[in-house]
């Protein structure tokens, strides 16, 4: 029975139950100085490294310090040009450090 004067929608809220949903999630860098990867080895996969890029994998579910959603990949990059492949409807943050680049592709 809906009380009187609902007008509302009758749906219940969506939860987001993301991949962290009840662990608490973690959020790579401190939001001073460069963020230091080797920090979080144990929830990053290194994919792919040369000598100026890596590749990571999120396996623990770690906030972007972007927009503090959990990502599911990090590219680095210290080379002044980069050129991406477009990913179709893919969000991804930048961050931007003095000699490095941050993309985390959610
Ligand atoms: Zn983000």
């Amino acid at each position: 029975m809906l009380a009187p004067g609902f007008t509302g929608r009758c749906r219940a809220p969506e939860i987001d139950e993301g991949p962290t949903a009840g662990v608490g999630m973690e959020q790579l860098g401190d939001g001073d100085g460069p963020i230091d990867l080797h920090e979080y080895r144990h929830g990053l996969k290194l994919r792919k490294e040369t000598r100026e890029t890596s590749l990571w994998e999120n396996k623990r579910g770690y906030a972007c310090p972007a927009c503090g959603d959990p990502f599911e990949g990090l590219f680095t990059t210290e080379k002044r040009h980069n050129t991406f492949a477009a990913t179709g409807e893919t969000p991804f943050c930048i961050v931007r450090e003095t000699d490095r680049l941050l993309m985390f592709r959610h």
